[in-house]
């Protein structure tokens, strides 16, 4: 199997899995005072000074959360109360699950960077608002002009929320020099173990309320007893994941490969992510590609898949104005694992998929 679907899920980094065991293994609960419990809060500590140092805040401002979904909503929810929120159109379920009636969306252009101009009228439309606009999209690897973004905001006394889930041990991220007031990051999309998450918390969003209240935990920003094989996993998995510059050649080998069959790149004409690439094959379904291929032995995605497995139709790309090609894109998106073997291996199963379904050219 050839598994090129890294931002669904990354593989498991050797270092994550060994953390994560070793955690696990050790009794101990980071609340307790005895020495089980202060080894455990050691463990916690630690993985909180990597994690902030790799993402540029000081650890105190980092908040474990269960995941991605759980830093984005509690993000929208509690800094968007009494404000007006700004989404950007091709934000991931997480924050527009979590946004209010009344959200208003940001319009992208069509490789999918988010139009300043329209968040400039926006932000002069009405009271302060917060942003949530994605540092790296899951779907097309399209990357948003955070730090122009955010100096906006700041000039209308409006929060910026940026989920960095899919740019995270990908690209550069580090919250202070993008500017934002909150930042999710997801340990499982950097190779780490799921269940751990965090949010970076900036000094214009330090009186952020709780989501979850409980036990005084995360100095009572986020109540719950930590995951600790997870954080652990989490934080050794960012320490290896220094970037994606080295996947580039091999997603432009595979883009090669697929236009050269028919494929059109969806967004190519924007800064993307390394490992990332969005391809429509015109009239064939993407559900046909991504089975077609599955069946050759090689993992990709179409759209957004849903819990239930099914293949929703992509907000995403209707909001970048694709039409049809909408609905006939899948996306490659390389692992720290890949292999210049996987790329083969995905060519030659697109070449025949594309020879057997897709409609002669007019
Ligand atoms: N944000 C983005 C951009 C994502 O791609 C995802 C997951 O696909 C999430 C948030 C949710 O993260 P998690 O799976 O950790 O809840």
């Amino acid at each position: 199997m050839s598994y090129l679907d890294a931002n669904a899920t990354e593989p498991v980094r050797p270092a994550a899995l060994a953390a994560a065991v070793a955690a696990m293994q050790a009794a101990g609960n980071p609340s307790s005072v005895h020495a089980a419990g202060r080894a455990a809060r050691r463990v916690l500590e630690e993985a909180r000074e990597m994690l902030a140092a790799r993402f540029g805040a000081a650890p105190a401002d980092l908040v474990f959360t269960s995941g991605g979904t759980e830093a984005d909503a509690w993000a929208v929810r509690t800094l968007g109360r009494g404000r007006r929120v700004i989404v950007g159109a091709t934000e991931h379920d997480a924050v527009r699950a979590a946004a209010p009636a009344g959200v208003e969306v940001l319009p992208v252009n069509r490789d999918g960077i988010a139009d300043l101009a329209a968040l400039r009228r926006m932000l002069a439309a009405g009271p302060p608002a917060l942003v949530c606009l994605m540092l790296a999209n899951n779907e097309t690897g399209t990357i948003q002009p955070i730090a122009e973004a955010a100096a906006l905001c700041r000039a209308a006394d409006a929060l910026l929320h940026v989920d960095a889930v899919q740019a995270a041990g990908r690209i550069a991220v580090a919250l202070g020099d993008l500017g934002a007031d909150t930042l999710a990051l997801s340990s499982h999309k950097i190779g780490g173990p799921a269940g751990a998450g965090a949010l970076l918390i900036g000094p214009r969003a330090a009186a952020i309320a709780p989501l979850i209240a409980g036990g005084g935990q995360e100095r009572g920003r986020r109540g719950g007893t930590p995951p600790l094989p997870a954080i652990a996993g989490f934080a050794a998995a960012a320490r290896e994941a220094a970037g994606a510059a080295a996947l580039a050649p091999l997603r432009d080998a595979v883009e090669e490969a697929a236009v050269a069959a028919g494929a059109v790149v969806i967004g190519a004409g924007a800064p993307r992510l390394p490992n990332t690439t969005c391809l429509a094959l015109p009239g064939v379904r993407a559900e046909t590609q991504v089975i077609a291929l599955d069946l050759s032995g090689v993992a990709v995605s179409a759209g957004a898949a849903c819990s239930s497995g099914k293949v929703a139709r992509s907000h995403v790309l209707d909001a970048m104005g694709l039409g049809a090609l909408a609905g006939e894109a899948i996306r490659v998106s390389l692992p720290w694992s890949a292999t210049e073997a996987d790329v083969a291996a995905f060519a030659a199963a697109y070449r025949t998929v594309a020879a057997r379904l897709s409609r002669p050219a007019a």
